[in-house]
């Protein structure tokens, strides 16, 4: 008797596609997934429509996975038809767990963003300063429609419920195996799926499992930091201890380092464990300790944080790279910077 299947979606927001490819990048592990789950709705791997979607009954899809942040209104109103589809949702990748690197777009708004791209690039030819409309009528009477541009980037729990998170931009291999072995155990009734809310990585930070870690009792000090174009980095040595700037003491680990391993440091893609609030605090507590700005790492003057964030060429870049919409600031306006 053939073996009962479960069904998957994937569906993308404000995405890269990257997110889609670390699915290809389950290989040849791509054939075991096939073989527990058939794959119902994928614009990108089946040629389905929108309508197709939205046509399924209620809950009739097992596990669905969104990736991408939620810039507009089509990516919010497919992130509500995926909810009422799917049994589970999961937020796959950094852009739909923290708003990833479209969320760095709430340095800015919606005005501002249009008066760049629609008036103020070299390019553009528009001395009506005309914007793209929701709604236009042509000549003949049709109307033609386009989702309303948000006025900031949103994660994908802000708009729906979300069951789980995978997290890093994109998830790595090694994390798409741990999503795998979860849900065969699953299917095959030897496993309970983790409890709700569950980010399906570690708890501790990615220093934790480095192999370059220095060990806690080593008190890093450096005089400055320096960018990784700067130096030739040592490739055994922390980069902490060579002045780079390296995320990982703020950073949730599991997703296997591979930037480490490639002689890279992490730029902090798997966000903070559950223990952190905010991933930029966090290292900038870090950071003001190992430059000798404080020897606690418990809380920071904003004097403290200046004469610290002056070193640094884009403090929001290097921070908030994947996490400004799930930040305790959450959004900067440009005037306010
Ligand atoms: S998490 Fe990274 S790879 Fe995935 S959609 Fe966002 S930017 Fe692309
Ligand atoms: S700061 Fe970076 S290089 Fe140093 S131990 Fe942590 S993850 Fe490894
Ligand atoms: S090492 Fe850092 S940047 Fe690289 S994948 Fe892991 S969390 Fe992301």
């Amino acid at each position: 008797m053939a073996k009962k299947k479960i069904t998957l979606a994937l569906k993308r927001g404000a995405s890269c596609v990257g997110c889609d490819i670390a699915v290809v990048n389950f290989s040849e592990k791509l054939f075991e997934l096939l073989e527990i789950a058939d794959v119902v709705f994928s614009p990108t791997l089946i040629d389905v429509k929108y309508k197709d979607l939205e046509a399924m009954p209620d809950k009739s899809i097992t596990i669905g996975l969104y990736h991408g942040a939620v810039r507009n209104s089509e990516n919010a109103h497919l992130a509500e038809v995926m909810r009422k589809k799917c049994q589970v949702l999961i937020a796959y990748g950094a852009c739909a767990h923290m708003g990833g690197i479209p969320g760095l777009a709430n340095v800015s708004n919606r005005e501002k963003i249009f008066e760049t791209v629609y008036k103020k690039t070299f390019s553009t030819e528009n001395p009506e300063g005309v914007y793209p409309q929701t709604e236009w009528k042509d000549e003949k009477g049709r109307t033609l429609t386009l989702p309303e541009f948000f006025d900031e980037v949103y994660a994908l729990d802000d708009i729906v419920d979300v069951d789980y998170y995978v997290p890093a931009c994109p998830p790595t291999h090694k994390m798409n195996m741990q999503i795998l072995e979860l849900i065969k155990a699953w299917v095959e009734g030897k496993a309970e799926l983790p409890p709700k809310g569950t980010v399906i990585a570690e708890e501790k930070t990615l220093c934790d499992e480095c192999p370059r870690n220095p060990g806690k009792e080593k008190n890093i000090k450096v005089d400055r930091i320096r960018y990784i174009s700067e130096v030739n980095p040592d490739p055994d040595k922390c980069f902490l201890e060579q002045g780079i700037l390296c995320l990982g003491p703020a950073t949730r680990a599991g997703c296997g380092a591979p930037c480490i391993e490639a002689n890279m440091p992490c730029r902090g893609c798997m966000g903070p464990t559950s223990r952190v609030m905010d991933q930029g605090g966090s290292m900038l507590s870090a950071i003001a300790s190992i430059l000798g700005i404080r020897e606690d790492e418990i809380e920071i003057s904003e004097e403290e944080i200046e004469k610290l964030v002056s070193q640094i060429k884009d403090p929001l870049g290097c921070f908030y790279r994947f996490s400004l919409p799930r930040s305790l600031l959450r959004r900067v306006v440009e005037d306010r910077r």
